[in-house]
């Protein structure tokens, strides 16, 4: 069967999406593109009381971010829209009463009150996880135990009417997940669940089918937090007469100790972020991927190994190679540890990779374009090509390499202490001198001329080369000292040698 593949990610914008829901959209987007299919963002906005406002900004703002692009949703169109539940409220009600007619749902008009009532009875009887169904809905107030006389009433009064799918009896559940096989569920344990509520609005579970249904959802791909609801929304299908759609359900993000779900408390714990991008929700601020100074596409690269694996052990992956590679099969079953490591070297390898000009642009017009704004272009070209290789993001180039930019005011004065001895200060002028008379100052001709002085004069590289650096930079760390040298100039080099001399002074004095 050649069924086109349409698939969506279908958020609720109860708060800002989380990394986990990052990865259901990109394993949606992959999975869409690989097969020629449809790319769907459908927000399900039916809670109203969980209703966040800019969460749906920022979902798209991600999502735009990560270079996953949609081909309907909000805002884009498409054929099958709307594409915010909110807006296709008028859809959900009759087919909630065409299952109440067929015998497959019915109304049940208990208060909240009476629900937890029955709940607590229940509980003294000891009957510990109450649920409403085959076994306790004889006993509660709804159109299976009240006359029609009564139920149209109560339906006319419209005080707590709901509607509760009938959940059969002694049947098992059973449905094909890509990811974990056959799944089956014993129908006894399942509750009458509410699909409609007093308002008139769906419930995520009716709301959710019919849509994907009515969109020609052919795979669902979601998080494995909603595999237990996959019984109720089976039913569903069955009681409707509907093919439905195939199922594949992701594995949980894991902390990084491997123990637990990765939640959003966890990035301040762990220090790293939990979303993409930062949120700002008046009391609570979450720090983003995008703030840190990750690369997008490094997040990317690292989300599509978090659950999912390829043959081979090749770990750069641009987007389109990933989708070539991308299949549903080789989705793993087990929790998937959220190793920052691994996306702090993910976001050094992609830096690496960038294109000095590139990495220039961002830096001039960062939050630090500042402390770069009186340096040359080839300068800093020059800079970032010297240190990106240390740096895993690019506002590290500057913080990590600020002697490149101004005179190091901190120095490591207990390492000078150590390596300087007295007797090598006639070479240490003779270096100097060399430096000073070098026509051609560049890396290569300082390091060949000051390597060689060090050779011919018998002088081991660690007695001189550190005081070189401290010196220069102020620092042992730090890319190859005679092209930060060739870089800054023999003028600048002069001037930093004698403030290095100085510090000798001082070292003498203490
Ligand atoms: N609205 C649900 C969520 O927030 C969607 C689950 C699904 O994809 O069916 O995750």
């Amino acid at each position: 069967m050649d069924k086109k593949v349409r698939v969506r990610f279908a958020p609720s914008p109860t708060g800002p999406l989380h990394i986990g829901g990052v990865r259901t959209a990109l394993y949606n987007y992959l999975f869409a593109n690989k097969m020629n299919g449809t790319f769907i963002l459908r927000i399900e906005d039916t809670d109203q009381k969980r209703y966040v406002p800019k969460a749906e900004e920022y979902i798209i703002e991600a999502l735009n971010w990560f270079g996953l692009k949609l081909d309907e949703g909000p805002g884009i169109g498409g054929n099958y829209g709307p594409y915010r539940q909110s807006e296709r409220k008028d859809i959900y009600g009759k087919y909630a009463l065409a299952l109440v007619e067929k015998g497959f749902a019915y109304y049940a008009f208990d208060t909240g009150e009476e629900l937890e009532q029955k709940r607590k009875s229940e509980e003294e009887k000891g009957n510990q996880g109450y649920k409403y169904n085959h076994a306790t809905r004889a006993e509660m107030r709804n159109s299976l135990t009240l006359s029609p006389e009564e139920t149209k009433a109560l339906i006319e009064k419209g005080e707590n009417v709901t509607i509760r799918l009938k959940i059969p009896v002694d049947e098992t559940i059973t449905f094909t997940d890509k990811v974990r096989g056959e799944v089956s569920f014993d129908s006894n344990l399942l509750d009458d669940k509410v699909i409609l509520k007093n308002d008139g609005m769906p419930t995520y579970h009716l709301a959710n089918i019919i849509d994907d249904h009515l969109m020609e959802i052919s795979h669902v791909i979601r998080g494995e937090e909603w595999l237990s609801s996959t019984a109720h929304h089976v039913i569903m299908y069955k009681y409707f007469g509907w093919e439905a759609p195939e199922f594949s359900h992701l594995p949980l993000l894991l902390n990084p100790t491997g123990k637990g779900k990765l939640s959003k408390r966890h990035g301040a714990k762990f220090g790293f972020p939990v979303f993409p991008l930062e949120w700002n929700g008046g009391e609570e601020v979450f720090e983003g991927f995008r703030e840190r100074g990750f690369d997008p596409k490094a997040v990317i690269n690292f989300l599509a190994f978090l659950g999912w694996s390829t043959e081979d052990d090749k770990e750069m992956y641009t987007m389109d190679e990933l989708i070539q590679a991308f299949s549903l099969e080789r989705i793993v079953k087990s929790g998937a540890r959220f190793d920052f490591e691994k996306a702090l070297w993910y976001n050094q390898q992609y830096l690496i990779k960038a294109d000095n000009n590139e990495i220039l642009a961002a830096l001039r017009s960062g939050k630090m374009s500042n402390s770069i704004a009186n340096h040359s272009d080839d300068f800093m070209v020059g800079m970032i090509d010297l240190m990106k290789e240390r740096a895993q993001f690019y506002d590290q180039i500057i913080t990590d390499g600020q002697y490149f930019l101004t005179d190091p005011t901190d120095y490591d004065i207990k390492t000078l202490k150590k390596k300087y001895k007295s007797e090598n200060q006639n070479h240490l002028d003779n270096i100097k001198n060399i430096i000073a008379d070098c026509t051609e100052f560049n890396a290569t001709n300082l390091s060949t001329k000051i390597k060689n002085y060090i050779s011919e004069n018998e002088l081991s590289f660690g007695a001189i080369l550190p005081i070189l650096r401290i010196f220069i930079s102020g620092t042992l760390k730090g890319p190859d000292i005679f092209e930060v040298m060739g870089l800054l100039g023999k003028e600048t080099i002069l001037s930093r040698w004698a403030k290095g001399e100085d510090l000798i002074a001082n070292l003498s004095k203490e």
